[in-house]
């Protein structure tokens, strides 16, 4: 399912866009699971599409006079990922799809399960895991949340690495915690460890 990015006008799979969703008083909402009601737009989860999708873009494609700023709507995408995230990964601990810590953690990477690695961002110790170190170096980890809310989301004790061993919670966690940060395309070619959860 392909759409157009009202920042870039680039068609592309819908799941590399989120959806802003128009509110009845003009307003915009962002939409990261893509399921809410009303009429909406699509953008790439990046600064610069975000910028240069609002107000203007998505007033021009909603024909209608969008009441939003790029700013507040920067800051609820990146809250609105961060919730998602915690709850997707609370969902693989509950469907028993997620590994914590740093023993188990390796063990599914080299059995080939780990999806997606969670490193938290108070972390040092996870991330310097060789195993963990080449997961982060070929996008396959992402940096979020801190120790406590990992482990929050697993009802357990602090948690400085997890990986997830499901594909489609990975699909979308990388999707949540991409809207964190929320990259330019500048900044994601020009630092090594900001952006891991870039995917295009
Ligand atoms: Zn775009």
């Amino acid at each position: 399912m392909e759409r157009t990015c009202v920042g870039c006008r680039a068609s592309v799979e819908a799941s590399e866009l989120v959806r802003l969703v128009l509110g009845p008083d003009g307003s915009l909402a962002a939409d990261p699971r893509g399921g809410a009601i009303g009429r909406g737009a699509w953008v790439h989860p990046t600064q610069e599409c975000v910028r240069r999708a609002v107000p203007r873009g998505v007033s021009h494609a909603l024909k209608t006079n969008v009441k939003a700023t790029a700013d507040a709507l920067l800051t609820e995408l990146a809250a609105a990922g961060r919730r998602r995230a915690l709850a997707l990964i609370a969902s693989a601990g509950r469907a028993k799809k997620a590994a914590a810590g740093a023993t188990a953690v390796t063990e599914a990477i080299e059995h080939g399960l780990a999806e997606v690695v969670v490193v938290a961002t108070d972390a040092r110790a996870g991330a310097e895991l060789p195993l963990v170190a080449a997961a982060l170096a070929h996008d396959q980890a992402v940096r979020f949340g801190t120790k406590a809310e990992l482990g929050t989301a697993l009802g357990r004790g602090d948690i400085g690495v997890v990986a997830i061993l499901d594909q489609g919670i990975s699909a979308s966690l990388k999707r949540a915690t991409a809207l964190l940060e929320l990259p330019s395309p500048r900044q994601a070619r020009g630092s090594k460890d900001a952006i891991v959860t870039e995917t295009g």
